[in-house]
């Protein structure tokens, strides 16, 4: 289907009133590739969205919004201790955890309730409570924008890093997830190690993985704002690395400072700890910030909301607030999570 002066409100969690100049929506690859082919005529901007949790728009999109509606799960069992998945980018993702989980495959129970469908996922490389998408995924299928032909990157292709991708970063905009095959457990091993997640399964001494995504779900409901009650995009910035060096001498002055160890996925940065970017942005008294209908979440700081009167300027003007006062009191330089959409 294709719609022109679409608007993108339903289409982004913070709630934006922003207009695509086209918005296309597809149900199978072969669609996707027609369309591509159509479009190579007279090539026009494009931008491929999931459920639009982690974008700001910053105001309209003149070009083609593209959106998959590719839905289908194939199980193709390996050995008895594993099975692979392949699933369409068009899924919700929560949805998708929610089936794994119902059918006793390990591997996506820690990031039950992530916003988002499953192509952007891989995308973003999602995570949550010690895991991420990289540790389940074995392969991510594509079409390439410019030239609409198929694509398969295997997971080491992907170049996997703390929310970041080979899609994110030198190959930005050039392919299209269309499915994605999982490596999952039939016989899974629980990762529990998270704080709030031991803490509320301390008294289950066998817990399965169902146990698993009920307590993360009741984690992130506690603590997380509900987008369709207060438009947010999840954390609007990422944890920093920082070096050996800076970390002590922030030690020496914060003793009480939180990090984290550095992970599996990032051994390359071994000697570099990472901060927590809620408690810095908490330290500048930053909580309950506003800008206009902006706000830094009174609860957890490192999202931002829009009160229901915000502009995407607003936005961006509290995210750079928010990234000076940082630098300014601890020297650390904040990344944002969300995509700025020009
Ligand atoms: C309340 C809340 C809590 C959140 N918690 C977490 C969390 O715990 N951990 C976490 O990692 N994230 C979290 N997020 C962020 C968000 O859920 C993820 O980034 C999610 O993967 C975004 O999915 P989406 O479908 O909304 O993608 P979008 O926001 O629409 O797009 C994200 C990016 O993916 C690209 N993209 C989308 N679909 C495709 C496709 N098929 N092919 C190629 N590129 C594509 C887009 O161009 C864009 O660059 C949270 C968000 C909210 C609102």
């Amino acid at each position: 289907m294709l719609y022109k002066n679409f608007s993108l409100k339903d289409k982004n969690t913070f709630g934006f009133e922003v207009f695509a100049k086209k918005f296309f929506e597809y149900e199978s690859e072969s669609e996707l590739i027609d369309f591509l082919r159509e479009n190579q005529k007279q090539p026009e901007r494009i931008l491929h969205i999931g459920e639009g949790s982690n974008l700001l728009f910053l105001h309209n999109f003149d070009g083609i919004v593209l959106h998959s509606k590719i839905n289908f799960l194939e199980t193709k069992e390996i050995d008895n201790q594993e099975v692979i998945v392949r699933v369409g980018a068009g899924i919700a993702w929560d949805r998708f955890c929610e089936m794994m989980v119902e059918k006793g495959f390990g591997g996506t129970e820690n990031l039950s309730l992530i916003y988002g469908e499953v192509g952007a996922a891989a995308v973003q490389n999602i995570g949550a409570y010690g895991v991420e998408i990289a540790d389940i995924i074995e392969s991510v299928e594509t079409i390439e924008v410019k030239t609409a032909k198929n694509r398969y990157f295997t997971v080491k292709e992907c170049e996997y890093g703390y929310r970041e991708s080979v899609f994110k970063k030198s190959k930005k905009g050039e392919f299209i997830v269309t499915a994605i095959n999982f490596r999952l457990q039939k016989n899974p091993t629980l990762k529990l190690e998270y704080g709030a997640l031991k803490t509320l399964l301390a008294d289950n001494s066998n817990p399965t993985i169902a146990d698993v995504r009920r307590a993360v779900i009741s984690i992130r409901e506690s603590k997380l704002p509900n987008p369709k009650i207060l438009g947010n995009a999840g954390s609007f910035f990422k944890n920093p690395y920082c070096c050996k060096e800076h970390f002590e001498a922030l030690q020496r002055q914060f003793p009480k400072m939180p990090y984290y160890p550095v992970t599996i996925g990032e051994k390359n940065f071994s000697p570099i700890q990472k901060l927590s970017a809620a408690w810095l942005i908490e330290q500048c008294g930053l909580k309950g910030h506003k800008i206009g209908g902006a706000q830094v979440y009174h609860s957890q700081p490192l999202v931002l909301v829009n009160l229901g009167n915000a502009t995407p300027q607003n936005i961006a003007e509290l995210s750079a607030e928010v990234q000076r006062q940082v630098k300014a009191k601890f020297s650390i330089e904040l990344e944002t999570e969300v995509n700025f959409i020009e």
